[in-house]
């Protein structure tokens, strides 16, 4: 268990919420857990429970149907989620498509959509990445032409989480036919749209519970109320929320790693080998012992974050930072932990082979560990 008890960053509300958030993951998640793997998908009923819960989009001010609370309750969500080692899209829902919305969308956009995203009979996606297009967003290509008051959006787009049961996704499109960072807005669209489809849910390493899909723009005409934010902005606005989702992937990868350890000192105190427990040789003390000094620096640095966050000053270097540091020590730790399993490990009725699994991912998206380190790099002078 995630122990929060003397992070002084948690209020005694954080705490009584955590309590809320373990029960509903108790009850409704962890008995599950096989089933929504091999589902490849976490059923509507779930989500709708989960935002019944109060679970889903905590940041959403109560005009549109939300608690209005910080970004910690957030954090608190993905942590326990992580820990349990599920891979449902809550957080994407609530950290990072909840956000563009209260931050860019009119008032009506917020009233239309928010509500359902808090009660959790909507579930969103954003689309940024094309199959041509990942970590180069400049380079995107699906292209948003005006049509009278409104547009028309051709293109695709792909490993979108939530994609197959999104009702509506933030789609980043080209809105002039100029290249380059100015020319792109953000689109909402709906799953009625006429010319929009999705792809097969495609076939992941882990996260195998979370749909993941190629989206299809065929022409989908899109009234001029469906523009998020300015036109042009995309690129503003998709670097502005970019601390808040980078720090959400590092709360996810730092509680994944404490599950991971706490794994492999309770499989290594109870199995034995050479007439001895397998925690007592000094190969597995040394590791076990590097990484709780990590795990323990971690905690402290992310709680900085959320807190810096919370305050409205993590900046973008700061997040891509923190992204960098907790998913790099995510893998390690999921790495080391399945080790010291031996061949057990190795088997997927341990809980260490689906946190290992679903760890390796965080290195790559949300920005790849290798453009977090440009970006850091870039800012060095
Ligand atoms: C499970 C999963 C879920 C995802 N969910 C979403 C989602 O919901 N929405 C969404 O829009 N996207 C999503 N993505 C996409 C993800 O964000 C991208 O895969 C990621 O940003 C990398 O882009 P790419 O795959 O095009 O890799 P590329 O950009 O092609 O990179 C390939 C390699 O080149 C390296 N590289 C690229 N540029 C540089 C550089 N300048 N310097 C050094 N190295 C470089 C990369 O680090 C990487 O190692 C998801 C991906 C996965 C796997």
């Amino acid at each position: 268990m995630i122990d929060a008890g003397e992070r002084p960053i948690f209020s005694p509300e954080h705490h009584a919420f955590r309590d809320t958030v373990r029960r509903f993951l108790d009850a409704e998640i962890a008995p599950h857990l096989d089933a929504h793997e091999a589902a490849g998908v976490v059923e509507r009923a779930t989500w709708e429970k989960a935002g019944a819960a109060g679970l889903l989009c905590p940041q959403v001010p109560p005009a549109y149907g939300g608690l209005g609370l910080d970004f910690a309750f957030n954090a608190i969500v993905g942590e326990e989620i992580s820990y349990l080692g599920s891979a449902v899209g809550f957080t994407l829902q609530s950290d990072i498509v909840a956000d563009y919305l209260v931050h860019y969308a009119s008032e009506e956009q917020r009233h239309r959509f928010l509500p359902g995203m808090v009660a959790g009979t909507t579930i969103s996606a954003i689309a940024m990445t094309e199959p041509d297009a990942g970590s180069d967003l400049q380079g995107i290509g699906t292209i948003a032409r005006r049509d009278g008051n409104g547009w028309r959006l051709s293109g695709s787009k792909t490993y979108i989480t939530n994609g197959q049961s999104a009702d509506l996704i933030i789609v980043v499109a080209r809105s002039t036919e100029q290249g380059g960072a100015r020319g792109l807005s953000l689109f909402l669209v709906e799953a009625g749209d006429k010319g929009f489809s999705r792809g097969r849910n495609l076939d992941k390493i882990g996260l195998h519970a979370n749909d993941t899909s190629e989206l299809f723009f065929d022409d989908v005409p899109l009234p001029g109320d469906r523009l998020l934010g300015a036109e042009h902005g995309g690129f503003a606005m998709l670097m502005s929320q970019l601390p808040q989702e980078r720090l959400s992937i590092a709360v996810q990868s730092q509680a994944s790693a404490q599950r991971a350890f706490d794994e492999a000192v309770r499989f290594t105190a109870d199995r034995q080998a050479f007439g001895r427990r397998i925690i007592d040789f000094q190969n597995s003390r040394f590791v076990l012992a590097g990484l709780k000094a990590r795990l323990q620096v971690g905690w402290a640095h992310l709680d900085w974050a959320i807190a810096r966050h919370v305050a409205g000053k993590l900046g973008p270097v700061e997040a891509s930072a923190a992204k960098l540091w907790h998913s790099e020590m995510q893998w390690e730790a999921c790495d080391a932990a399945l080790q010291l399993h031996g061949g057990a490990g190795y088997m997927n009725e341990y809980p260490i082979a689906r946190l290992w699994r679903d760890a390796r991912v965080s290195r790559i998206y949300g920005g790849t560990s290798e453009i977090m380190k440009e970006l850091i790099g870039r800012s060095l002078g």
